[in-house]
C-alpha cells in the first residue's frame, strides 16, 4: 500500500496518513485493481489519484499525472470547454455519465486519440469535494457499432435495389402479358366456333392463367412500391380513408351482401394512400375469406394504448388454425386451397410493410369457424 500513498499528491495524502485508517487503504487497494482507468481529482480539477489502469491507458506514469489538471488527458480541442463543465458539475454534483449523447475523447501520452466512455461520481471528503471518474476506452464497441451501422446500410441499400428490380422486372413483365392475353381474347373470338370443348377449355384455362399472372404481377408491384417510395407523412382522417378503402371494394361486398361498419377512428399522422391500401387488403381479405354459412360482417375499429393506436378488422368468416397463423405474414404463403380462394399470397406481406414502414405491426387473432381479427398498431407522434 505504501508505494500507492506515496503517489499521491500532499493534500491527499496527509489526508489519508492522518486518518490512515485500515478501511482507507482497502478502498485504495479497491480502486488499483479496478478494471476501469480510475482517477480522482480535486475541486480545481487537479488530479490527486489514478491507478495502474490510468497509467495503461494513457501511457503516463503515475507521477506524470499527480498534480496536473485532469484535462492533461483530453485532445487539446476539448480543454477548454471540458474546464466549464467540470466546474458546473462541481456546482451539482452527482453520479452521473460525462458528456451524455457526445462522444467523447481520451488523449494518451504520444498524443494519439481513442473513444472514452466517463462516469462521475463526487465524494465529499473533511477536505472538500473530490471527484470520481472512471473511464472506459471504448474503441472496440465504437468499432463494433460502425460495422453494424454499416452493414445496416448495406442492407438497406441492398433492399431497396432489390425491390426497385422487383419492381422493373414486374413492369415489364405486364407489357408482354398484356399482349399474350389480349390475342389470345382475340383467338378465342375469332375461332370460338371452330373449336371443340377441350380446345374451347384449354383456351380458358391460358386465359385464365394470364388474369392470375396479372393479379400477381400487380401485387409484387404493390409490395416493392410499399419497399422502396418515399413514405409521405400527413395528418390524416383515418375513418375517411376507411370509407375509401370500403368504397373501392363496393361491388365486391354488394355481390356476397356483405356489410363493413366503420367505428369511431382517429386522425393519425400516416401516408393515406398506403392506409387504403392496408384497410382495403385486409377487408378484402375478410370479403373473400367468407363463410359459406352466413353472410361477411367486417367491423373496422380502433382503440387507444398509451403509445399507439390499435386499429382492427374484424370478420365472421372462415377462420385460420393456430400453427397457421405466423406463416400468413410471409410472401407467397397462403394457407387455404387456391382453387376455392384465389390470391397471391402477397396481401398480408404488403400489409406488414405498411404497418412497419410507418413504425408499428400487423398480428392477428383468429378462431376457425368464427372469424378473424387483424389488429395493426400506429405509434402516436
Ligand atoms: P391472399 O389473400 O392473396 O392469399 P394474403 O397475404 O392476403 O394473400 O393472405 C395470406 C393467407 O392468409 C391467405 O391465403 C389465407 O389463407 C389467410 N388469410 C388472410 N386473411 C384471412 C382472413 N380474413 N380469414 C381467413 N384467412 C385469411
Amino acid at each position: 500500500m505504501s508505494d500507492m500513498t506515496t503517489d499521491l499528491t500532499p493534500p491527499f495524502t496527509s489526508r489519508l496518513q492522518s486518518s490512515s485508517s485500515l478501511r482507507q487503504e482497502q478502498h485504495l487497494t479497491m480502486l488499483e485493481s479496478l478494471p476501469d482507468a480510475t482517477v480522482i481529482m480535486d475541486s480545481h480539477g487537479k488530479i490527486v489519484f489514478v491507478n495502474k489502469q490510468t497509467e495503461i491507458l494513457f501511457g503516463y506514469p503515475r507521477d506524470e499525472m499527480l498534480g496536473e489538471l485532469v484535462e492533461m488527458l483530453l485532445p487539446h480541442r476539448s480543454r477548454d470547454s471540458h474546464v466549464g463543465q467540470r466546474n458546473r458539475f462541481m456546482v451539482t454534483p452527482r453520479v452521473r455519465p460525462m458528456g451524455r449523447g457526445l462522444d467523447l475523447y481520451g488523449m494518451r501520452k504520444d498524443g494519439s486519440e481513442f473513444p472514452v466512455e466517463i462516469q462521475l461520481g463526487p465524494m465529499q471528503t473533511a477536505d472538500g469535494l473530490l471527484v470520481l471518474s472512471s473511464l472506459r476506452d471504448i474503441s472496440e464497441r465504437k468499432a463494433a457499432e460502425a460495422k453494424i451501422q454499416r452493414l445496416n446500410d448495406e442492407l438497406a441499400r441492398s433492399n431497396v435495389e432489390l425491390d426497385q428490380f422487383a419492381a422493373i422486372a414486374a413492369h415489364d413483365l405486364q407489357e408482354p402479358l398484356r399482349v399474350i392475353s389480349s390475342y389470345t381474347t382475340l383467338l378465342q373470338m375469332r375461332l370460338d366456333d371452330k373449336l371443340d370443348d377441350k380446345c374451347r377449355e384449354f383456351m380458358g384455362t391460358v386465359i385464365k392463367g394470364t388474369k392470375r399472372m396479372s393479379d400477381l404481377i400487380r401485387a409484387i408491384l404493390d409490395y416493392s412500391k410499399v419497399g422502396h417510395h418515399g413514405l409521405k407523412s400527413e395528418v390524416v382522417d383515418s375513418a375517411a380513408v376507411a370509407r375509401t378503402a370500403v368504397e373501392n371494394l363496393e361491388s365486391q361486398i354488394a355481390s356476397v351482401n356483405g356489410s363493413v361498419v366503420i367505428g369511431g377512428l382517429p386522425a393519425i399522422v400516416a401516408d393515406p394512400v398506403l392506409i387504403v391500401q392496408l384497410l382495403q387488403n385486409l377487408v378484402n381479405n375478410g370479403i373473400k375469406f367468407r363463410s359459406k354459412d352466413r353472410a361477411p360482417a367486417i367491423t373496422i375499429a380502433a382503440r387507444e394504448t398509451e403509445h399507439e393506436w390499435v386499429f382492427s378488422v374484424a370478420d365472421n368468416g372462415i377462420g385460420i388454425r393456430a400453427e397457421d397463423t405466423a406463416r400468413i405474414f410471409a410472401l407467397f404463403q397462403r394457407v387455404h386451397a387456391a382453387a376455392e380462394y384465389p390470391g397471391a399470397g402477397i396481401g398480408l406481406a404488403t400489409c406488414t410493410r405498411i404497418a412497419e414502414r410507418h413504425g408499428g405491426r400487423l398480428w392477428v387473432e383468429s378462431t376457425v369457424d368464427v372469424g378473424t381479427t387483424f389488429f395493426f398498431s400506429f405509434p402516436k407522434p
